[in-house]
């Protein structure tokens, strides 16, 4: 892929748009009102709008290296506060993926310089579900559950945070945790229990 073949891609979907529909861009520049936030890896091969099938304006996306959600991180936590305070999304996705390279790096002990820090959050996940890990006796099978469970803390990230834990007060926001599966394509939900995690979560970090 070059540079300047995405140039005339794009000259080609806005073509494509507009001959399907003439005012698509006028529309499009009116604003937006998503109701989901969308937080997922950076991985090339996780494309959040089209592996859902959604149009520009449909869903507020946010992507970093392993979908994480930090709690010191002012630029996740600034797309979970302007998401769910100014956009009033009502959904929240956190979604992983099936041979993320990030998870696979927080497994081995290599020095990775500025990423160690980052990893490191994934490496506390491993830590905080280190039994149900270490019984896992292959290898793929414990990288793919830390994928999901990495997806469940996160989630946890989402929800005590300041912004959700104040929209809880007036709305119910959903939080959903998938995992894209690379080698089907297909996007699975995890169906966390959010009503139990809610109520541990909510007695140790709720804000009045
Ligand atoms: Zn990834």
């Amino acid at each position: 892929m070059n540079i300047e073949q995405i140039f005339k891609n794009n000259q080609e979907w806005i073509q494509s748009k507009i001959n399907t529909d003439s005012s698509y861009f006028s529309n499009l520049s009116k604003g937006q009102t998503p109701d989901i936030l969308y937080i997922g890896c950076a991985d090339s091969r996780v494309s959040a709008e089209e592996l859902m099938g959604v149009a520009p304006g449909d869903v507020f996306v946010h992507r970093n290296i392993a979908n994480m959600v930090p709690n010191t991180d002012l630029n996740v936590m600034s797309v979970i506060e302007y998401a769910v305070m100014h956009l009033k999304v009502n959904n929240i996705v956190v979604c992983g993926h099936y041979f993320c390279g990030g998870v696979k790096a927080a497994m081995q002990s290599q020095d990775l310089g500025i990423l160690n820090p980052w990893l490191r959050n994934i490496r506390d996940v491993y830590r905080t579900h280190k039994d149900e890990l270490n019984a896992i006796d292959d290898e793929e099978e414990k990288y793919k559950r830390l994928v999901e469970l990495n997806v469940e803390e996160q989630c946890i990230n989402v929800i005590k945070t300041a912004a959700v834990q104040r929209a809880y007060r007036d709305r119910k926001i959903n939080i959903h945790g998938w995992v894209f599966d690379i080698h089907s394509g297909k996007l699975v939900d995890l169906k966390i229990d959010f009503k139990r995690i809610l109520d541990d979560v909510m007695e140790i970090y709720h804000l009045d």
